[in-house]
């Protein structure tokens, strides 16, 4: 059974949708396993995990543009830190994705991407990968 293998993901402003799906394809490949499914998985209160068209990067921006208007950043929280509109947005996208392995290759469809989705940057980050075969 493969390791878990940890991305590190450098976010460069407050809000941004970072493409990792070469990462996660060597991940794979680094791997061994050609059949399976690799879990995806964000262990981060203000980032989040989605697989989302990675062809047009407008996308990602009307993503992010979208959730910022849903969730405003003050809005009468609670909660001390101030980030609170972060916490949210990365509950409504969560955590993880899992995708399958077939022939050793993810099965994303054509204009598919896996993206780490920051909502409190600039920061470090990290993405864990966990492939498991079967
Ligand atoms: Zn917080």
């Amino acid at each position: 059974m493969a390791q878990i293998q940890t991305l590190a993901v450098k976010s460069d402003c407050r809000e941004v949708l970072i493409n990792i799906t070469r990462s996660v394809t060597n991940a794979v490949t680094a791997s061994g396993v050609t059949d399976g499914v690799a879990y995806v998985y964000c262990p981060h209160t203000t980032g989040a995990i989605t697989i989302q068209e990675a062809a047009d990067p407008d996308v990602a921006l009307d993503i992010s543009h979208t959730l910022t208007g849903l969730v405003p950043l003050d809005a009468g929280y609670r909660h001390a830190e101030g980030n609170s509109d972060a916490h949210v947005k990365a509950s409504l996208v969560g955590s993880s994705d899992m995708i399958p392995i077939d022939g050793g290759r993810l099965c994303l469809g054509t204009w598919q991407g896996i993206f780490f989705c920051e909502f409190d940057g600039p920061r470090n980050r990290k993405v864990l990968i966990k492939v498991l075969e079967g």
